[in-house]
């Protein structure tokens, strides 16, 4: 490839994202509009998983101040390689306890916190690192029984909170879930809201819900979500798995 070449590739990606970002924040501030919410009440997360971080420099560039990734070791390679660009990078994925701790040395959010065994290793790695990580705890949505539950139950919020406010260098700041697949994602965000309530009335500092995707962002909205986590709208389909 000769430079040119690359300038125009990297030109024709910068369109595309342009052109995808544009229509993904209208999608926003419509469901906020039709919700009464103002638009600003609502924070873009891009999910950058499994793309490249010349696609976060792009992003950043057009606008974007939030990412979000899930896998441990592309989100911390990433993190370093666009150090530069002063954005806040969400871990959103399924973590192992040995990994919390690298985790909170990067990521400015922790979304997926899902049980106690990892709020030691986080709150540890974030006083490594010399400040505080923002928490949210992971919700399940789905029916009692089903298979591969991520998240925590509704009944073992409670806990878990304690547990997050007790670590020194941690601080709690809502709610993260994902509409389980073969259920329209309005009922699934419909419990969410319930649960919400509840949660932030007893820990009123708590006020974030990351709920809603690609699929489903203006349900989320209209139940109340302040962080849309969306990836493929923005970014196009991913590839298959690296
Ligand atoms: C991948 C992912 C997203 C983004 O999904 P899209 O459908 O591509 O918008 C959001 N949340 C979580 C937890 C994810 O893993």
């Amino acid at each position: 490839m000769t430079d040119s070449d690359s300038d125009f590739g990297s030109d024709a990606r910068r369109d595309e994202l342009t052109a995808h970002l544009d229509l993904v924040r209208r999608r926003i501030a419509a469901a906020c509009a039709e919700a009464g919410r103002d638009a600003g009440e609502v924070q873009l997360v891009v999910v950058t998983k499994y793309f490249p971080a010349s696609d976060v420099r792009l992003l950043a560039g057009l606008g974007v101040t939030d990412v979000g990734e899930n896998r441990h070791q592309e989100a911390e390679a990433k993190a370093a390689e666009c150090a530069d660009l002063g954005l806040r990078w969400h871990f959103i994925g399924g973590l192992q306890s040995n990994k919390a701790g690298a985790v909170a040395s990067y990521a400015d959010v922790v979304e997926s916190v899902d049980r106690a065994k990892l709020v030691g290793p986080l709150s540890r790695g974030a006083h490594g690192r010399g400040h505080e990580v923002d928490v949210l705890l992971q919700v399940s949505l789905d029916p009692p029984g089903a298979d591969h539950r991520s998240g925590v139950d509704s009944a073992g919020l409670a806990e878990l909170a304690a547990k997050v406010e007790e670590a020194g260098m941690l601080r709690l700041r809502g709610l993260m879930a994902v509409a389980p697949l073969g259920e329209q994602p309005e009922a699934a965000f419909d419990r969410l809201a319930g649960i919400r309530s509840s949660f932030v009335s007893d820990h009123p500092g708590a006020t974030v819900l990351s709920a809603g995707m690609s699929g489903d962002l203006e349900a989320a909205i209209t139940r109340g979500a302040t962080h849309v986590r969306v990836g493929s709208a923005v970014l196009g389909p991913r590839p298959a798995v690296q």
